[in-house]
């Protein structure tokens, strides 16, 4: 028992340090259940542990890091960091990052989770986060996202956060796409999506594949000329390895014509960046140097890989985020919208909607997003809440 106070002694006090002076007894139990702490006899010496917790955070902070010191070495998780690990190949004052969304929809929770963590990497060791809004597909834009992004992420990252926005970066895409076709990198493909990829099934190549760089500089010319290609005619591709063993792999497309009017750039350009091209130009030119992203984008990273390959350039550390599902609270942006325009709710910031918008006017602050999202850490499991426990974890981050 005697052993057991001492090291539950040790878990108030590394979780105090980590949360403002206020250790909590689940934290502390859970802990302790490595310790060899079974289930049974927790009811046993809750008591016990609640006394100590009560103590520690009665303790002014500087006194709980000194005896945190000395208790730390029995045990294990000796770290006084919660949440946030050591972000590897990290150089003090030069850790670029970035929050990239899409201005389909508003700042909602689950932005908000994912980008904290970047945010609160780039406090820790110094450095600059860039807030980069990806509007190259123009159908999929609602306009009035480009403001709400910005002025919440002011909030939310203490104006740390520069803004970007990709559709004012279009000559600079075209400028690469210059340079991978001069490199035989990528090439301008017109064969129908369905013969491309049946022949990319195969792990066969399309006849655009051969061409010369002369025949491709010609076609890109001509996608980009009104007189030129029509939309659907032609695509610029990668030209990676027609057999890799991901089809995802082959040949993956760059560019593409869409003659959809975009709400910021009007017609001004019919030749639109795809995602993976738009992406590493600007990581690229923007000197990222650690990537936060969604496991479902882990392809999209290893075509990201390719390309800062051929263009010589040293890829970015990369970690991947589980999923954060909320069971009973709607996230999904066009079905608010919808809601919205219904009139079944009052604007995006109706205390009934998850958005940034909402929260904010409730009276949250960004300091309880940063904890969450700390307390989530870089994690590639799945998480599962509910709004219940979402908002009691919120609200207990909040005081
Ligand atoms: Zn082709």
């Amino acid at each position: 028992m005697k052993d057991l106070e001492k090291k539950a002694r040790a878990y108030a006090l590394k979780n105090a340090i980590a949360y403002e002076g206020h250790a909590r007894i689940g934290a502390v139990i859970s802990a302790l259940f490595n310790e060899g702490l079974k289930k049974s006899d927790v009811s046993k010496y809750s008591k016990k542990i609640n006394e100590i917790i009560i103590e520690v955070n009665s303790m002014e902070k500087d006194l709980q890091e000194k005896e945190f010191e000395k208790l730390k070495e029995i045990i294990s998780e000796r770290s006084s960091r919660e949440g946030l690990p050591e972000l590897p190949n990290a150089k003090r004052g030069k850790v670029i990052m970035r929050f990239a969304p899409s201005p389909s929809g508003p700042f909602h929770i689950g932005h908000a989770l994912t980008a904290s963590l970047s945010f609160l990497f780039v406090k820790e060791y110094g450095g600059k986060l860039y807030v980069r809004i990806e509007d190259t597909n123009p159908e999929n834009i609602y306009a009035p996202a480009y403001k709400m992004i910005q002025d919440e992420s002011r909030w939310l990252f203490e104006n740390i956060g520069e803004v970007i926005i990709q559709s004012d970066r279009m000559e600079l895409y075209y400028s690469y796409v210059e340079k991978l076709i001069k490199k035989h990198a990528a090439y301008v493909c017109t064969c129908s999506s369905e013969k491309f990829k049946e022949l990319v099934d195969k792990k066969k190549p399309c006849p655009c594949r051969v061409l010369t760089m002369k025949e491709n500089e010609g076609r890109w010319k001509k996608m980009l000329d009104s007189k030129g290609f029509d939309q659907g005619e032609a695509v610029l591709r990668f030209k990676s390895d027609i057999k890799d063993k991901n089809p995802a792999m082959r040949d993956f497309p760059l560019a593409r014509i869409n003659l959809e009017k975009h709400p910021r750039q009007g017609k001004k350009y019919r030749v639109w960046p795809l995602m993976n091209l738009a992406v590493t130009v600007d990581d690229i030119e923007l000197g990222m140097t650690h990537i936060i992203r969604a496991k479902d984008h882990r392809d999209n990273a290893e075509r990201q890989k390719k390309l800062y390959k051929v263009l010589g350039e040293k890829f970015p550390w990369t970690g991947f985020l589980g999923r954060i599902k909320f069971k009973d609270m709607e996230l999904s942006a066009t079905k608010m919208r919808k809601e919205i325009e219904e009139k079944k709710y009052s604007g995006w910031g109706d205390k009934r909607l998850p958005t940034i918008a909402s929260l904010k006017k409730q009276g949250y602050r960004p300091e309880a997003f940063w904890k969450f999202a700390e307390r989530i850490g870089i994690s590639e499991n799945d998480k599962v809440l509910d709004k219940k426990e979402f908002f009691t974890l919120l609200d207990s981050f909040n005081r």
